[in-house]
């Protein structure tokens, strides 16, 4: 059985043992001392309303969906209309959303209730959520080291059990690594699963919108009311409902693979590596084949996602001039005042990948490096074609260590880009790809092709009393 928060939750809300009202009341005074960082800014009075709602539902006697009324938490990257949306920076600060992010809305339709926007790194530029004007997320599990990021805050709450579940955003790793760092699940989905309409863009060809929960089946569930086809974001595609039934059931994968060189690499913890061994072990001993593969090296899928990342990065925030959105700056003439509005109100990380993009963009460079990266994402792409024509699945580290200090990885850009070495990968092939709290310190990742999300969940239910 997987114990679902959610349902057990929906079951007190039936029953009568706790009312939706006192359900967000507690969940809200969790957050108000914000003992981590991770909260953005409450949405209490909206939370609230929406509780009184169901309770009377409840009262008078009529049917609520399994989601009505569970509190959940949103990355503040997305758009809820009324909401501030600060991407945890100077420059959005007091912006305010005009419309509703099309996952959130779908949430929203069901019943569902939004409690928290929540702490991350700005714009999503990081891996560790202290690149950020509301202060570095503390880990849920020792509070002197980083949460991970982009996605800290959300994962943080979800460990802490402040919120049930919570809406992360993963462009490179940033919902995967730090729900790894954090003990939790954490899925990106195939990218075009999920719409990205009112996600605030980074990087739109891997940008991903996912859950992160205590429970592979809480996970399900989120997935399947945000996935579907939307006019308002092309890349989306029409995708079945995954049941509780066929994650359950056994038996469909055969074999697994696993990257060589992840493992034999110089940058793996020395603990990260035998455990993971020992997850290959005993996967073997259940007569599953397993396969070692050949991939791209570390640092060349690092290299080859940082490239595209700032570039799309570069392009997308070019709309936040203050004149449009954000605050805006005075110079003395136009151009003086988007100058000093975008360095104000930019952090250092920003502005680094800024300016790193405009320069992959640049005329007599772009050849030489932009387009380089495209080719070699798309050499990525095939081999993982090829690498799903011989197993069903493929297992990773979620990353190469530990979760470092406070502070440590402000000091350190370059270390910090390489801790995302075994997500991005995933990312660049588009791939579902599950963080499960299991096999090393900071976790596994399952990944299949394209579009069988379903199959992600489902080893990852078996590996769950196998390893
Ligand atoms: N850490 C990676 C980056 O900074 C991934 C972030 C993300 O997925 N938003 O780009």
């Amino acid at each position: 059985m997987m114990e679902s928060q959610i349902k057990a939750i929906h079951q007190k809300l039936v029953k009568k043992e706790i009312s939706c009202s006192d359900l967000v009341k507690e969940k809200l005074n969790l957050l108000k001392p914000n003992t981590h960082n991770t909260v953005n800014s409450l949405l209490e009075d909206y939370a609230l309303a929406l509780a009184i709602k169901v309770d009377e539902k409840i009262a008078n006697g009529e049917t609520i969906g399994l989601l009505e009324g569970i509190p959940f938490g949103i990355k503040d990257v997305y758009m809820l209309k009324g909401t501030y949306t600060t991407a945890s920076s100077d420059l959005l600060k007091n912006y305010k959303s005009a419309y509703t992010a099309t996952a959130i809305q779908k949430l929203l339709d069901v019943g569902a209730i939004p409690i928290v926007k929540e702490n991350c790194d700005s714009f999503g530029h990081g891996s560790s959520s202290e690149n950020t004007i509301f202060g570095a997320v503390k880990n849920a599990i020792n509070p002197e080291l980083v949460a991970g990021g982009s996605s800290g805050g959300s994962a943080v709450n979800v460990a802490k059990e402040f919120t049930v579940f919570s809406i992360g955003g993963d462009t490179g790793g940033s919902i995967r690594q730090p729900a790894g760092y954090n003990g939790i699940y954490g899925l990106k989905p195939t990218y075009g699963r999920i719409s990205r309409y009112g996600l605030m863009a980074y990087a739109s060809s891997t940008d991903c919108v996912g859950p992160i929960a205590k429970s592979i089946e809480d996970i399900r569930i989120v997935l399947n009311v945000m996935s579907g086809k939307d006019v308002k974001d092309q890349t989306t595609y029409v995708s079945e409902p995954i049941t509780e039934e066929t994650i359950a059931s056994n038996g469909s994968v055969k074999s697994v693979g696993y990257f060589k060189n992840f493992i034999k690499s110089e940058a793996i913890d020395p603990k990260v590596k035998s455990d993971f061994i020992s997850v290959v072990e005993k996967i073997k001993a259940k007569g599953i084949k397993v396969k070692a593969l050949d991939f791209f090296k570390s640092d060349t899928l690092v290299s080859t996602y940082y490239t595209l990342a700032m570039a799309e990065t570069a392009s997308n925030l070019s709309r936040l001039d203050g004149t449009n959105y954000g605050n805006r700056i005075e110079g003395d003439n136009l151009k003086d005042s988007y100058s000093i509005t975008r360095s104000k109100n930019f952090s250092e990380e920003t502005k680094r990948r800024i300016v790193g993009g405009n320069q992959v963009l640049s005329q007599g460079f772009s050849d030489e490096i932009y387009l380089k990266g495209l080719a070699l994402r798309d050499q990525i792409s095939r081999n993982f074609e090829d690498d799903f024509n011989e197993v069903d699945v493929i297992i990773s580290p979620v990353t190469p260590g530990t979760p470092p200090k406070i502070g440590d990885s402000l000091k350190d850009p370059l270390a910090m880009y390489l801790s995302d070495a075994y997500t991005v990968g995933f990312s660049l092939g588009q791939l579902p790809t599950l963080t499960v709290p299991q096999g090393t310190e900071t976790g596994l990742q399952i990944t299949a092709a394209k579009d069988n999300d379903e199959l992600v969940l489902k080893f990852a239910n078996f590996l769950k009393d196998t390893i």
